[in-house]
């Protein structure tokens, strides 16, 4: 029997298994794991933010994250001292390669060989730049790739520095390598690092630790980016109390919406050009935009349209449970299928087999342990079903599939109205 249509929950948009109802938040006691680029993402499109963070479906790989990382990880690797002499050009070189060599070239998201050895080359040089050009002045720093969750405001707010010096009396400079093209002035993420680092307990803790002073406060003088291509600096100054509160008070916004699990798609050309989830994106059914909404009816008319919506759901309901009995019985009559004809139409049925999955957040799982992620990106539920029943499929996430598949046996019934009937 065919299931009936189920009331739509409130938010749900349809997707690969049906109507995708918003998850919940996890229901922790904790405060909300939050940062500046989940903040960042979730503006861009909130129903990007809950697949990448809510469901946890991976985003492919991109080349520039990875170049990006291996560079940090370097450079890391070159101020990872407490006293000089600080690592050798070759030992940095061997530091990029080490890192860059983890991943194959799909790994890091490169469509080919080449692309990923041209970027190879470009980060031996850029290392090397940067290594005669800062070498005079190489000094231990105060902290490397530090990371830190600071609890405020019902959230927990994680930040990780590349660098940061202290100028002393608890003075510091955060700084952050740039790798891409060009520094954008981003000021609001300044502000993120500038509010969590003056509240981080564990800051004054350290500045104790390294250099014997205990002090009353961290106060952030300025927050440097560090553009490595080019070897440029640029520095900006603290931001008053009037920038800082403007800035938290969109965080808790952003914060209030995640947690009233407000995840509604906001297309934009830039952000739905590079978005991973456009074939689980209802805005983007089959890769392309759906069409323009009609605009909603007129408010005057608007209890009329409910009566008839009503009337017309009643009526399809019955019809369509009347249908799928009628093509029970064909089923159970024609056994494997064939031809037949009545009086003024002809049907060809064909007797199939279907896998059915019933829990969407498992299959996702399924397909993440296993990274298949990427194919199911770029399937249907038909797809997924490819995928199961695939030769290439390890044994392992076959097995762990089939216990959230259920194979149901049915019939393809197309019918032809006669000529003249
Ligand atoms: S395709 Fe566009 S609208 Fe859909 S989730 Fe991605 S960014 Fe959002």
């Amino acid at each position: 029997m065919k299931k009936k249509n189920k009331e739509a929950e409130p938010g749900a948009v349809p997707g690969l298994f049906g109507d995708i109802v918003p998850a919940p938040v996890p229901a922790k006691s904790g405060p909300l794991a939050f940062s500046y680029s989940k903040m960042s993402l979730y503006e861009e499109c909130p129903l990007k933010y809950k697949f990448k963070y809510i469901d946890k479906i991976k985003e492919e790989p991109k080349f520039y994250f990875a170049f990006g990382n291996s560079i940090h990880t370097a450079l890391e690797f070159l101020y990872s001292v407490k006293a000089p002499p600080f690592p050798s050009l070759e030992e940095l070189l061997e530091a990029f390669r080490q890192d860059w060599n983890l991943k194959s070239y799909l790994e890091k998201g490169y469509r080919t060989p080449q692309r990923a050895e041209d970027d190879y080359q470009k980060g031996l040089v850029m290392l090397r730049a940067y290594y005669e050009h800062n070498r005079a002045a190489f000094k231990p720093p105060f902290l490397v790739e530090y990371s830190t969750d600071v609890e405020v405001d019902g959230l927990l707010v994680r930040t990780i520095s590349d660098r940061i010096e202290h100028l002393g009396g608890g003075e510091i400079v955060i700084i952050d390598y740039k790798t891409g093209k060009d520094v954008k002035r981003q000021p609001s993420q300044l502000y993120m690092y500038q509010k969590i680092s003056e509240l981080d307990p564990r800051l004054k803790e350290k500045i104790a630790e390294t250099y014997g002073q205990r002090v009353g406060a961290v106060r952030v003088r300025q927050l440097l980016y560090y553009h490595v291509p080019t070897l440029k600096e640029y520095t900006f100054e603290r931001a008053d109390d009037k920038e800082i509160g403007g800035f938290w008070e969109r965080v808790l916004g952003v914060a209030d919406s995640i947690k009233s699990i407000k995840f509604d798609p906001t297309p934009g050309e830039q952000a739905c050009a590079w978005c991973d989830y456009k074939k689980l994106c209802p805005h983007f059914f089959g890769g392309h935009p759906q069409p323009a909404q009609r605009p909603p009816a007129a408010a005057e008319n608007i209890e009329v349209l409910v009566d008839r919506y009503g009337r017309l759901k009643e009526k399809m309901d019955e019809l369509q449970a009347q249908l799928a009995e009628v093509a029970e019985n064909i089923g159970r009559a024609a056994k494997d299928g064939g031809e037949y004809a009545g009086s003024s139409y002809s049907a060809k049925v064909k007797k199939n087999s279907k896998w059915e999955f019933r829990d969407r957040e498992a299959v996702i799982a399924v397909l993440n342990q296993f990274d298949l992620y990427q194919k199911a990106l770029s399937l249907t539920l038909t797809g997924i079903t490819h995928v199961l029943e695939s030769d290439a499929l390890p044994e392992p996430a076959r097995k762990k599939l089939l216990e959230q598949a259920v194979k149901k046996t049915g019939y393809d019934i197309k019918v032809t109205k006669k000529p003249g009937a």
